[in-house]
């Protein structure tokens, strides 16, 4: 008996560990139609434009792009970046008529804030499901009843809050990105493009280290990103990494299937308390690259 024992054992060494569930992704973008400086010469179609190109490259299936419609009245020409959006195929939902946070209105106006995005979404729609909540500033309300009254709201006019579970501060770039290409720096645009794919990583581990730390698993993630000049510039590079990294890009509903989303898809019930978390790695930080980076000397 005691033979089999050794190559049997060795035979457990050699199979493969059980596979790992991959890991998925739902992408997000935010402040649609108009998000950060624009370079010169680009224009907000050509933004948009670039950016679906990279997603529809890397076959993602769905983005959501969260509106602000009070852009329509000042520059009326964005709405094409709306309809190429649609055109693409991809879904448009609500972050409010001017990207206002909960803390700085009273729950009325919040809530007219909210209203006053939907003609528009219902305008393109077609068909689509315009009704998942982006709030601006992730600024859910630090008064308990107020939060609890916006979210009573949300859940009697039918809409999902759409979470985010990563995000790696792309709007913290734009600004450096437009001093770059106006100076021009070639140089200090490439510093610049390194400092980014930093931050793209290390919000991928801080993230997935949270997860782990309060799920004991990775949860599918919703990521925040922007329809931003530096976001079209990166974008291919970004999904690649994020490819290469195991990622499996899915619907935002798909994600918020999860449980850990339980109250985010059902806003009848309390928000979820905060969740314990051990110590997490350090995240990568850009202030002094984006400080310095592409300032004349
Ligand atoms: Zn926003």
């Amino acid at each position: 008996m005691k033979r089999f024992l050794l190559p049997i054992l060795a035979l457990l060494a050699a199979a493969p560990a059980p596979a790992a569930p991959p890991l998925q992704m739902a992408i997000t973008m935010d402040d649609l139609p108009v998000h950060g400086p624009l370079p010169p010469g680009e224009t907000r179609l050509d933004v948009a434009r670039r950016i679906l190109k990279a997603l529809r490259a890397a076959r993602v299936p769905e983005v959501y792009g969260f509106l602000n419609a009070h852009w329509l009245e000042s520059e009326p020409e964005t709405e094409a970046v709306l309809r190429e959006w649609r055109r693409a195929g991809y879904p448009l939902g609500n972050h409010g008529w001017s990207h206002q946070g909960l803390g700085a209105l009273s729950v009325a106006d919040y809530e007219a804030e909210i209203a006053r995005d939907e003609p528009l979404l219902k305008r393109l729609a077609n068909g689509s499901d315009w009704r998942w909540y982006r709030y601006p500033f992730l600024d859910e309300g630090a008064d308990a009843a107020k939060r609890a009254e916006v979210r009573r709201y949300l859940a009697s006019n039918g809409y999902r809050i759409a979470q985010v579970t990563m995000s790696y501060g792309d709007y913290e770039y734009n600004e450096a990105y437009a001093r770059c290409l106006t100076a021009p720096d070639a140089d200090g645009l490439k510093r610049l493009e390194a400092g980014y794919m930093e931050s793209v990583r290390s919000a991928v581990d801080y993230a997935r280290a949270a997860s782990r730390a309060a799920y004991g698993r990775d949860i599918p993630y919703v990521l925040l990103t922007h329809i931003s000049p530096m976001n079209a510039r990166m974008f291919p590079k970004v999904l690649a990494y994020y490819k290469a990294q195991g990622f499996r890009f899915v619907t935002l509903a798909q994600a918020e299937r999860d449980p850990a989303y339980r109250a985010d898809v059902d806003p009848t019930l309390p928000p979820s308390p905060p969740v314990a978390t051990g110590p997490l790695p350090k995240r990568y930080d850009p202030r002094p690259l984006l400080e310095s980076v592409c300032l004349k000397p």
